[in-house]
């Protein structure tokens, strides 16, 4: 780890609290810091493209509640929905107009989407869609791809990517043998690998997931001709596609990284952006899969906050904000800025760096090398994101506390913005090559 001042006493104080009362002083691990050495920030308010601390110091924020803030925060459209929808009742646990106006938007939106489920995280939807795989095909395993995360359920738990990356465990603890004995595990972009794959297991696997465009090893594309063989494979085999875009849906563009690629798959998992800012997942594919679900079919899904009048209000207006005419354009002008003027400036100080960007997503890594599978971000030496995102921090500047993890833009950063996290770079590049660390 390099070293590490972090002038935020509050903060510094209210993580010696948390550690007394909350598992590791954090609600879900990347937040910990793992990754890249130090104490976490805790943080007390949010507006447009800024992050305020308890210590009063105001943050550019790349991680935009890693991914779902698309429009920046208090975006007024989404305040205005969320207070209009709490004047009613917090939760009816029961059928409600906006769950429909919800499903629909989504299905007008993304031509793979028949019907849609509504559940409050990304992991409930990717749960979901396997078992809606399984009970659909009547067969148990699943193929998924090294690096790629689809939440904490123990079947996704195997060579996940990020969060575990992030603390150098290949696998989660309590998860029964039985449970990940049917996960098959390729490297990503090896399409020989999955055809061996079913060559072995062909009557028995149900389902392949991915992340089209992985977010959770840094931000990595999937190539077309690999997905293209992927769907030809469970065309083959009978099996069903499965295209992860928790992360990517409504993110990367209006038709997610399917629209990107312009291949259907058979499933379609979402969160974040969809649910505006507050817990939705939700579940899409073809009529005839999704009516495998109960209470028409014997698959078997439920949720008592489903639908949450709250949670659809936002994830409505946040929709029908980035259908807007140009929302996209506009976003990755900006994205691609960012990442054009870092390109720029690694030059200058002879610092390797590759990237991409997509719509409102971003990943850059130390690498003059565009990486294709896990390994290749693995294998860059984790001190070069540790000092840079110190450094950043020092500038002000909030990144994904970890190397495996894509970066956020919302509608809110305006060039301003942008020219000030460009600066902040310059100012961190300039302490990298002064230590020498390449
Ligand atoms: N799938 C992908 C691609 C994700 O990036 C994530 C979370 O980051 C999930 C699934 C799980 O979503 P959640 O954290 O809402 O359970």
């Amino acid at each position: 780890m390099p070293t590490i001042t972090q002038n935020n006493t509050q903060s510094q104080f209210w993580h010696k609290q948390s550690l007394d009362v909350i598992p590791g002083g954090v609600n879900s691990p990347v937040r910990a810091f793992k990754g890249v050495g130090g104490t976490p920030i805790f943080f007390e308010k949010a507006k447009g493209p800024h992050l305020y601390d308890v210590d009063d110091n105001q943050y550019i924020d790349y991680v935009g509640s890693w991914g779902a803030m698309i429009h920046g925060h208090q975006a007024p459209i989404i305040q205005k929905a969320i207070l209009k929808a709490m004047e009613q009742t917090t939760s009816f646990g029961a059928p409600t107009p906006n769950e429909v106006r919800l499903a629909a938007k989504v299905i007008e939106l993304v031509p793979s989407v028949e019907k849609l489920r509504l559940v409050n995280s990304g992991t409930e939807a990717t749960m979901t869609a396997i078992r809606m795989a399984r009970a659909y095909t009547k067969r148990d395993k699943i193929i998924k791809f090294e690096g790629c995360y689809h939440g904490h359920a123990d079947p996704f738990l195997v060579k996940a990517g990020s969060g575990l990356a992030t603390f150098g465990q290949p696998d989660s603890l309590g998860i029964p043998k039985v449970c990940a004995k049917d996960t098959l595990v390729a490297p990503y972009n090896d399409l020989n690998a999955v055809k061996k794959l079913f060559e072995q297991y062909s009557s028995e696997i149900a389902a392949i997931i991915i992340e089209p465009i992985a977010g959770n090893m840094n931000m990595i594309f999937a190539e077309k001709d690999f997905l293209n063989g992927l769907k030809k494979l469970t065309e083959q085999y009978n099996s069903i596609l499965i295209f992860d875009e928790v992360m990517t849906g409504f993110r990367v563009g209006l038709t997610g990284a399917q629209g990107y690629f312009n291949i259907q798959p058979d499933i379609t998992t979402f969160g974040k952006v969809i649910g505006g800012g507050l817990p939705v997942g939700a579940i899409g594919g073809h009529k005839n899969l999704m009516e495998i679900l109960a209470p028409i079919g014997g698959c078997y899904q439920a949720g008592t906050l489903s639908g949450n009048p709250l949670a659809t209000a936002a994830g409505l207006a946040s929709l029908t904000a980035l259908s807007e005419d140009n929302f996209f354009e506009n976003l990755e002008e900006k994205s691609k800025s960012l990442l054009d003027g870092m390109h720029k400036l690694s030059h200058k100080y002879d610092i390797p760096l590759s990237g991409d960007a997509l719509g409102g997503m971003l990943g850059f890594y130390f690498s003059g090398k565009k990486a294709s599978c896990f390994q290749d971000i693995a294998n860059i030496p984790s001190i070069l994101f540790q000092t840079f995102f110190h450094q950043m921090l020092a500038n002000n500047i909030y990144l994904p506390p970890s190397m495996y993890e894509a970066a956020f833009i919302s509608s809110a950063h305006s060039s301003e913005t942008i020219k000030k996290t460009l600066l902040g770079a310059e100012n961190s590049f300039t302490k990298m090559a002064e230590l020498n660390l390449i």
